[in-house]
């Protein structure tokens, strides 16, 4: 694979050769047993990474079936369920929660900032939900959510806590275990293959803790077939045995992704995310490139910066694309005023060093003053 462009872009991100390398292996039958391992050491890795005494799911689809497996099998029609939502994708969960007829309320607060855990707790005391979603890092506008304050909050009031980490996972702890005060943990996350995991996409990553399996136990039927985790319980314990088709490939190229997240280190990895949202957010300061959130609730993978006045959206990403770099519009309201630039999976400091030179490049082609030297100085003393 002659490498390649830059994918800076939030998910899919760019992939190692060594990636690509698994992903060309020869396509065996489903249930041959170098399958089967494959299929058992990804588990594996998986439930390393979340920490997870419940059971960890792998099947072919996108972050989004991700979610809706997260719904649909802990949550009947009827029942309600809030969404704290920190924009584009949180959002998302309204929809697809209504769309199984499942009651939503939500709190949205402005782009860019923290849901307020006052305004959390006051419709928790009010209202029965038998669910909370949060999404880990929001895409479109790169808040990290507040895990230390909402789960404990969500398990007063003993709501499962979903958590969406598509675009966090093995990029920031999403530790199942992890005791957030009174025995308060996450009950469900859930992930896609192609953000900071590095793989392309693809795969559905989700894990289900104990008390949300209880609640996929206590539904005696859900609208879902393919989604329906009790289809895939059997195959995720025995590979050998057939409900679908596994994306055979795309086990390989993740069990390789799993191999090189953990040879790394879980810790170290979580450590170099911060240095490296820290670090581009810092250089690109220096060009007037301001973030839609501030540093105090910014994500590890991926920021979304506002133009200064009079560059062009369009023209600014197509100089990046013509020299390598892909960046991301912004979504919504923000949609040409400003970009959104991922950080995450297995990108280097080396090239996104690079890039902040090329940004710097591409603001100065539209006449705006650029100090490269000072923004790559700035990057040096961050990361
Ligand atoms: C990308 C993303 C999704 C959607 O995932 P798809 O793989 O595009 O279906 C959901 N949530 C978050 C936070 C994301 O970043």
């Amino acid at each position: 694979m002659p490498n390649k462009e830059m994918l800076l872009i939030p998910g899919p991100t760019p992939v190692l050769d060594e990636i690509y390398a698994a992903l060309a292996s020869e396509t065996y039958a489903h249930t041959d047993p170098r399958v089967v391992t494959a299929t058992l050491e990804s588990l594996q890795m998986a439930r390393q990474m979340f920490n997870t005494d419940g059971e960890v799911f792998i099947v072919a689809g996108s972050g989004t079936l991700a979610m809706e497996m997260a719904i649909v099998n802990t949550v009947a029609a009827g029942e309600k369920i809030l969404v704290l939502t920190h924009g584009f994708f949180g959002d998302r969960f309204i929809k697809l929660a209504e769309s199984f007829g499942i009651a939503v309320d939500s709190i949205a607060p402005p782009w860019g900032q923290r849901v307020d855990p006052k305004e959390v707790a006051a419709k928790l005391a009010a209202n029965t939900y038998k669910a909370v979603t949060v999404t880990h890092v929001d895409t479109s506008t790169g808040v990290l959510a507040d895990l230390e304050t909402l789960v404990p909050l969500v398990k007063r009031y003993n709501a499962l806590f979903i958590l969406d980490g598509v675009c966090a996972t093995a990029a920031v702890a999403e530790d199942m275990q992890h005791d957030y005060g009174s025995g308060a943990k996450i009950d469900v996350v859930l992930t896609g293959s192609q953000k900071a995991i590095g793989v392309p996409p693809g795969l559905a990553i989700i894990a289900f803790g104990p008390q949300a399996l209880a609640a996929r136990a206590q539904l005696p039927r859900i609208p879902a077939y393919y989604a329906d985790i009790n289809n895939w319980l059997p195959i995720m314990k025995d590979p050998s045995k057939y409900f679908a088709t596994p994306a055979v490939n795309m086990l390989y190229a993740y069990r390789r992704a799993m191999q090189i997240v953990l040879a790394e280190g879980l810790e170290k990895r979580y450590a170099r995310h911060l240095r490296l949202g820290q670090a581009i957010r810092a250089a690109l300061a220096t060009y007037g490139l301001r973030p839609l959130a501030e540093e105090s609730v910014a994500a590890p993978t991926l920021t979304c910066l506002q133009y200064p006045e009079g560059i062009v959206d369009l023209e600014f990403r197509k100089f990046l694309a013509g020299r390598g770099v892909v960046v991301a519009g912004a979504l919504a309201s923000l949609a040409g005023k400003a970009f959104r630039i991922g950080h995450m999976g297995n990108v280097t400091a080396a090239e996104l060093r690079q890039a902040v030179g090329l940004i710097g490049e591409a603001l100065a082609a539209q006449g705006r003053k650029a100090d490269i030297a000072a923004a790559q100085a700035k990057f040096d003393a961050n990361i």
